[in-house]
């Protein structure tokens, strides 16, 4: 078992001040997979502290120099991929394959794309050619405190450290205490490619002692925060004393509209989306809606591409998915599998229980429900597993509605061949993304989404306009 109690605070590993010892638990055998340690308030303080010292010289060297440290983290970060790969696994049970690709791809993909933005982003600009002598100039929030979940780790952890060392931030991260490993690779990785010391602390911690600190420092200007609605209210509850910037991106229920003229793989696209990272993903198309024509035969497909799907440990390669992360959200999950059966929803795949031949790990079956309608609690309510909730309609306004009935706002996803209308659809259903016909959102678009989903965005010029304020400066002398 590993042993990774210490914290990366001004540039060095250090001990805690008090902290306690935490087991990481493989979801894939149950067994522990490394100890480390939950910070103190102590911890916390010496965190922010180190990253409040190094502002003033980090916000104020030119952009030029920052983004050469990301590129240089870039480099770093690609030598290490393979580690990334085997502690993301391990700990939060993503297949060892499905690691390599997209859990440590997103990584690079997201710094990447951050150097390319804010190469063609003015820091400072005219306020416009009526107004020569005012300037518009972005500086960075100031003190940053990251705070990030366990199911799609280093792509959440670069999306913040990215945005803010090249926005000028300094910064605390503190990663999921179910998935730290892999953050304290990526800490290696921020020592490795040199940045000044106390520009990127790291400490572990749960919500309620090192999320709470940081919530409700007084030197914390800002809070980046991924991860369930539930937290972000209490984030922002806590952060409210201090009116410091607080950045969510939150939970979703994303409904995939199936219309009957969608085209032949539009529904395997949707049930292989749902399932991927065994439906831990906050922009999973968990609520399928589709038009009565074609509902039979959607339903018979959906069940069939679902009883297909293989699941196994997280150590073998392959496409099969994975455990879900823990004993509490495999809990959750197998109660609302029960919910929706007693409501009457109709189960075509899966079901409670683990899959068959896996007696330890927590493994679930992928599971499709038909004729569920949205005011089911598994249409309303985030599961976080495998489980897809097939709802018809009959028209297009009907199934607008039924998209829009819902807490959350992040991504909907639209399957019609009729381009007038899909473009319609994009604009009224109220989410931060909308995708359509199996189009992905191109590199540097903004991630992130309305209502219950958050307030924030997250990748290219966007991301890194939330680490930025914004100052107004009249009598500026132009040059
Ligand atoms: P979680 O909210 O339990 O934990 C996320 C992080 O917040 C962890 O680091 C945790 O320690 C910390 N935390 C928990 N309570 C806190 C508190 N009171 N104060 C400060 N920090 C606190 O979420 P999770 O279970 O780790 O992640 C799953 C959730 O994240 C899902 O709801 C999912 O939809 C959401 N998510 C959203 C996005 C997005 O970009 N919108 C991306 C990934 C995950």
């Amino acid at each position: 078992m590993l042993e990774k109690r210490d914290f990366f605070i001004n540039g060095e590993w250090v001990k805690s001040q008090g902290g306690t010892d935490h087991h990481v638990i493989d979801p894939s055998t149950e067994e522990p997979t490394a100890v480390i340690t939950l910070g103190s308030e102590a911890d916390t303080n010496a965190a922010v502290a180190a990253a409040k010292a190094a502002l003033p010289a980090w916000m104020t060297i030119p952009v030029e120099e920052r983004i050469a440290y990301v590129s240089k983290l870039i480099e770093v970060y690609e030598s290490r991929a393979e580690d990334l790969a085997v502690v993301m696994s391990a700990e939060m049970g993503a297949p060892i394959s499905m690691s390599r690709s997209s859990q440590v791809g997103a990584g690079s993909y997201h710094l990447k794309n951050f150097i390319r933005a804010a190469k063609g982003f003015e820091f400072s600009r005219p306020l416009g050619s009526h107004a020569p002598n005012d300037r518009i100039i972005y500086e960075p929030v100031g003190v940053a405190a990251l705070i990030t979940p366990w199911n799609w780790p280093m792509n959440q952890v670069t999306l913040k450290v990215g945005a803010a060392a090249i926005a000028g931030c300094t910064m605390v991260l503190k990663p999921s205490e179910e998935s730290p490993i892999n953050a304290m690779v990526f800490a290696e990785m921020m020592e490795e490619a040199g940045f000044p010391k106390g520009v990127f602390n790291m400490l572990n911690g749960d919500g309620v002692g090192v999320g709470s600190n940081l919530s409700g420092h007084k030197d914390v200007d800002m809070v980046s925060f991924t991860g369930s609605t539930r937290a972000g209210t209490l984030i922002s509850k806590n952060a409210a004393d201090t009116l410091k910037r607080v950045h969510l991106e939150l939970g979703g229920k994303g409904a995939n509209l199936i219309f009957d003229d969608a085209d032949e793989k539009a529904v395997k696209r949707g049930v292989i989306h749902m399932m991927q990272n065994t439906g831990q993903s906050c922009n999973a198309p968990s609520r399928m809606v589709v038009q009565k024509g074609i509902y039979d035969q959607v339903v018979a497909e959906a069940a069939a591409i679902a009883d297909k799907i293989t699941v196994g440990p997280a150590s073998e390669e392959g496409r099969h998915i994975g455990p879900v992360v823990n004993e509490v959200q495999w809990n959750k999950i197998q109660g609302m599998i029960e919910v929706g059966i007693a409501e009457g929803a109709k189960l075509v795949s899966g079901g409670p229980g683990r899959p068959e031949g896996l007696n330890r790990g927590f493994y679930v079956k992928p599971t499709v429900f038909a004729d569920v309608n949205n005011q089911m609690a598994i249409a309303q309510q985030e599961i976080f597993g495998p489980v897809l909730a097939i709802i018809p309609f009959e028209t297009e306004e009907e199934a607008v509605e039924i998209a829009n009935d819902t807490p959350y706002g992040l991504t909907n996803y639209v399957q019609t061949q009729d381009m007038v209308r899909a473009n319609r659809l994009a604009t009224q259903l109220r989410s931060g993304m909308v995708e359509m016909n199996g189009t992905s959102r191109a590199a540097g678009s903004p991630f992130g989404g309305m209502k219950q989903s958050g307030n924030g965005r997250e990748g290219g010029v966007w991301g890194l306009e939330d680490f930025l304020e914004v100052k107004a400066v009249s009598g500026w002398t132009p040059e």
